[in-house]
This record gives C-alpha cells, structure tokens and sequence, in this order.
C-alpha cells in the first residue's frame, strides 16, 4: 500500500533536486517509489494514506557509523573506588573495561532499547555498532539483534575482539563474530548486517590479528585505529611500525574496513588509507572528551578518503555529532574559515557512501527504489532556505529533539514523539531497575 508524506519542506540530499517546498514522498512497502510537490502527488496516488506534516521538513533517516550500545548503563554511573583518569588509557582502564567486564545479557538488552529508541527519537534510522562485553561474549550480537529487530532499527553489529582479558576470551570474540556473520547472511536483509569487530591493535597481538582475518573471511573490519597514543607508541615499541602501517601488513585494511578515529596518524599512513579504500570515521566530541587529540579529517578528505561521522557513545543525537565536528577543527587550526563544508559532507552524504558498502539498496538519500528511511523535523527557517543554503540552516537550526518523526524500511516507528514500536516508559522503568543492579554489582 502506497503512503504519502507531505505538505512539507523536502530535503532530499539528491543532487538533481536538492530542496522541494511543500514536497512529499510516496513509499510502498519498505521503498521510496517517487517524490515531487505535493498537490501532484497527491493528484498521482490518489486515496492513499496522507501524512500531512503542517509545514515540517521531510529529509533522509539520519546514520550514525560508529557508536558503543554498550555504553548506556554507564549514564549516571559513580564508581566509588576508581582512581582519577588521567589520560585515555586509564578511562578505558578504570570504567569502559571495568563497565564491559560487568554486563551480562539482561544488560545488553536494555542498553540496546534505551539507545536504540534514543536513535529513533533523535531521527537516526541507521545505527553501526561496535560491542563489548567481555563478561558475557556468547550471544551479545543475537541479544542486540533482536532488540533492533523488535524496535524496527537498521544496523550493522560487531564484537570487538582482544586480548586484555585473555586469550579464552578473544576466541569467544572471534567465534560471536563468526556466529554473528553468518546469521546476518542468512538474514539476507537490509535490516541487520554484521561487520568483523577488533578493539584497536595495542590490545591484539599478531596471532590474534591472524587469527581474525582467517575468520573474517573478507568480511571487512570495524576497528578502533590510533585513538590515543598508547595505540601508536605500542605498535612503534613491539612492531617497528605505526599503528596504520602495522594493520597494512597484517590485511586489516580495505575497501570495507571502518578505522575509527585515524588520531595520531601521519601522512604515510593516510596514503595507506587512501591506496586500500578504506573508511574513517570522526566522532569530536568523543575525542574532545577523552582528550585524545583532533583527527586531520580535513586533509584526509583532501586526499578523497571517505570520512563519515559517528558519535562513539557519546550522544545519539548526529546533529549534535555535526555541530561539534564545525568548530573542533576551526578551534584546532585557529581558523573560523575550515570545516563548513566538510561537516556536513561526513554526515549528510559520506555516512550514506559508507552504507552503500555495505547495504544493497541506497540509504541517505530521498529517490526512487532508495530504502523508505525518512524522518520528519520540526523546523521552520526564520530566514530563506535554499539549495545553497540548507547545510547552514540544518547545522544551526536542527536538534535531534526536533524530530516528531521516524520512519525505517517504510514502518513508522515513531509518530508526533510517540514510539510506536515498544512502550517506551515501560522500558525506560525497566532499565533504570536493571542499571541499579549492575552499579550494584561492578
Ligand atoms: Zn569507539
């Protein structure tokens, strides 16, 4: 059955008609089938349902290629006896690893509602996650798959495999993502995929690496590259290499491998990067927090590497994530000029790239035959808005908060800020009930 979305300003990320005002989508089944300007296409699919969105802006789902579900019952968490992080390596010592080791399946399962219904309501209809749970390995990726699938979110997942918490354990990782992978295949969706997960290479010796690609079996990599300099000053020490170098040689790289961050890179590396095709993935506000450093996106996508914008746990909502990719780089370079037109690019088009590596059908995008992902926010411009001037008003003026909205693969999972696919405070109460526990516990 044909649904129509209308009677609003339509920003389509469509090169041949980026902005139509009082546009409207038709969607059939979980396809975009046709858009154009409402009064005709109401004309054309005439006694079809009829969203009228008053005036609201009608855009593509937002994605989000790098975030941690793992992360969600850390909101609020005092650990009582934690020393005082210092530098990145203790954050990651003294909470993430501390945090990861602790979750058991029920965790895992109400992190991922709450983000994922966190998503939804901050108009992200694509989710690439990136999973730990040391103390409970087997099953994780199935545990978030079906949470997804209930709530009517797309995603990719994966297992960050390593070796800090011994090598019985980095084989349940490897197994999970191989369990995890083939269920994804036979799924054979556009709804769930699966990515091969590694930590970052100062916790994954060579054998484990190796170990890794045997498993993949091409399947390409979501790793964690040069976030901090203990990753680089690791790989210099035992390998003679850096850290890009070092996953050069051991074939981590390529055309479907995400390296996250690219921080403490240099200009050989990014050649590497660039010569295998590979993604890399921004998250400034994560690094900003972590105080890890500002990754050279800039001259990497100077260089045409494919560069998108994920949020590392930090935040769900991408128009935040984008906000804070604007000024991180003027303030890095003292520079107001840098970064206008890269922002937006890493979010509103290059996320879209990097799902057309991994998704049959188009994402990101308002056209025909692209998956019906769209979202509907409540923003009116108090200036004119053009196709010169939409990634201006969509950096200053839109909020997650601002999506009434969501619709994923053609469903509406929420409508005028109520999800439709779960009830949400029945959740929320449940997790705050599980969350207590677990501080409890760790
Ligand atoms: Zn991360």
């Amino acid at each position: 059955m044909t649904k129509l979305i209308g009677n609003g300003i339509l920003i389509t990320r469509n090169i041949e008609n980026p902005i139509i005002n009082d546009g409207c989508v038709a969607i059939s089944a979980n396809k975009i089938i046709d858009y154009g300007i409402t009064s005709e296409m109401k004309r054309k699919y005439a006694n079809c349902e009829f969203y009228d969105v008053k005036g609201k802006i009608i855009m593509p789902g937002l994605i989000n290629t790098h975030n941690h579900i793992y992360s969600a019952m850390a909101r609020g968490m005092v650990l009582n006896d934690a020393k005082v992080s210092k530098n990145f390596t203790q954050v990651l010592e003294n909470l993430w690893w501390r945090l990861d080791r602790g979750l058991g399946l029920i965790e895992i399962k109400y992190s991922a509602y709450t983000t994922y219904i966190d998503c939804i309501k901050n108009g992200v209809t694509t989710v690439f996650d990136h999973h730990a749970s040391a103390g409970q390995v087997t099953g994780s990726l199935f545990t978030i798959a079906e949470v997804a699938k209930e709530l009517g979110v797309r995603t990719s997942l994966c297992y960050e495999v390593s070796d800090r918490d011994g090598i019985e354990n980095t084989d349940l990782g490897i197994k999970e993502n191989v369990d995890f992978i083939e269920y994804a295949k036979e799924q054979n969706n556009d709804m769930i995929k699966a990515m091969f997960g590694l930590h970052a290479s100062f916790t994954l010796s060579d054998e484990t690496l190796e170990k890794c690609v045997n498993a993949a079996n091409n399947t390409g990599f979501h790793v964690h590259v040069a976030e901090g300099t203990k990753d680089l000053e690791d790989s210099q020490e035992k390998y003679n290499k850096r850290v890009v170098e070092r996953l050069f040689d051991m074939k981590i790289l390529g055309v479907n491998t995400i390296a996250v961050h690219c921080i403490h890179v240099d200009n050989h590396e990014l050649d590497i990067i660039k010569s295998t095709d590979s993604i890399v993935v921004h998250n400034p506000e994560s690094n900003m927090g972590n105080a890890v450093g500002c990754s050279d996106v800039l001259s990497m996508m100077q260089k045409d590497i494919l560069v998108g914008l994920g949020t590392d746990g930090y935040t769900t909502d991408m128009f935040e994530s984008l906000k804070v990719a604007n000024i991180i780089h003027k303030h890095e370079h003292r520079d107001p000029s840098v970064a206008w037109k890269e922002a937006p690019q890493m979010l509103l088009d290059n996320n879209a790239t990097i799902c057309s590596r991994f998704f049959e059908e188009p994402l990101g995008i308002i056209e025909k035959d692209a998956l019906a992902d769209i979202i509907v926010v409540d923003y009116t411009p108090p200036t004119p808005m053009n196709e010169n001037n939409i990634n201006s008003h969509i950096l200053f003026g839109f909020s997650g908060r601002n999506v009434v909205s969501t619709i994923i693969n053609g469903q509406y999972v929420m409508k005028d800020r109520v999800v439709l696919t779960a009830d949400e405070n029945e959740i929320y109460h449940k997790s705050q009930s599980v969350a207590k526990d677990f501080w409890e516990r760790v």
